[in-house]
């Protein structure tokens, strides 16, 4: 299914929102989480900050960085995504989300199980763009396994 003119145009609001007010930005202490990532094919950096309590429940995410409209949007819609969550349920929907975006752009859309992550799916249409909206997803995923720095390269 590709996406109509009219689903475009309101995904594209809705990035362009998070983009000016992004949700989360800022840094956090204290945290149990922390990594960078950048994507030097767009120029985009992260710094994502997490807090965890002891029932393996992420309490708190928040993030810094420079980026491209679709990085920041992408890191704030996760970032909303992601409080209340489950480090297990934080997988499965950097699974999901990171299956969606790649796949073909006249794959089906499962808008029900993306919820308002739905509205970056627009770059499978750009290629290139793709690597913006999944960066801060790989920094998450870094900062769940220690720590330390990722690149999309
Ligand atoms: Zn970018």
């Amino acid at each position: 299914m590709e996406l109509s003119d009219e689903l475009r145009q309101l995904y594209q609001e809705v990035i362009l929102d998070h983009h000016r007010a992004p949700r989360n930005y800022g840094t956090l202490e204290p945290h149990t989480h922390q990594a960078e990532g950048y994507n030097p094919l767009c120029g985009d950096q992260i710094e994502l900050f997490l807090r965890v309590n002891d029932a393996g429940i992420i309490e708190d995410a928040r993030f810094t960085g420079q980026g491209c409209a679709i990085s920041r949007a992408s890191a704030s819609l996760m970032t909303e995504a992601l409080k209340g969550k489950s480090i297990e349920e934080a997988h499965t929907i950097f699974e999901r989300f990171h299956h969606a975006v790649t796949s073909d752009p006249t794959a089906p859309i499962d808008a029900d199980r993306l919820g308002k992550l739905v509205v970056l799916l627009g770059v499978r249409e750009f290629p290139t763009r793709i690597k913006c909206a999944t960066l801060p997803w790989h920094t998450l995923e870094q900062a769940l396994a220690g720590g330390g720095t990722t690149t999309t390269e």
